[in-house]
């Protein structure tokens, strides 16, 4: 048994209870949640969000990167999001490796040059970083003014998140 057919086990379940199929496709709360994938952070959790409150949009680090300037324009041009939170942590795995290090780790070991990604985005500091997806998502032209950025770096060890101005 992988733990894939844990999962399709555990979907089962899920089904036999499930009464969300009414949900609306715009997030109910025009919310929009940028955040890390680390396996430590249950955002809907943290956030105190439910099924159909929020879009959240994960990548490692929680970086703004075109695919999430991407996400975020549909959520907020076709699906109705006004407020957008970018959520990093501690102890982010991105803080432990440099780009050029992972790069030619795996060029040794695959053998080959691959075209992408052509950046990881591995940061060695937190803050900084964060301040600087806030100014990536502000600085897009296509990014309305009015809309609510914020950002905050979630504290493993507590659960709370702390916002950095930016
Ligand atoms: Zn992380």
């Amino acid at each position: 048994m992988s733990t894939t057919d844990d999962v399709l086990k555990a979907n089962e379940e899920y089904v036999r209870n499930f009464d969300l199929g009414h949900l609306a496709v715009r997030p109910a709360r025009h919310l929009a949640i940028v955040a890390c994938m680390d396996a430590r952070l249950t955002v809907e959790q943290f956030a105190g969000l439910k099924t159909g409150d929020a879009h959240i949009i994960r990548n490692a680090g929680g970086v703004v990167t075109d695919d999430v300037i991407r996400s975020l324009l549909i959520s907020h041009y076709l699906l109705g999001t006004n407020e957008w939170i970018i959520v990093e942590h501690t102890d982010c795995g991105m803080l432990t490796f440099k780009d050029e290090e992972l790069l030619s780790r795996l060029e040794k070991e695959t053998g080959v040059v691959a075209h992408a990604p052509s950046n990881f985005y591995a940061f060695a500091d937190l803050e900084t970083n964060l301040r600087r997806q806030i100014a990536k998502v502000r600085a897009h032209p296509w990014v309305p003014r009015q809309i609510l950025v914020r950002g905050f770096i979630y504290d493993i060890r507590s659960g709370r998140l702390n916002e950095i101005k930016a």
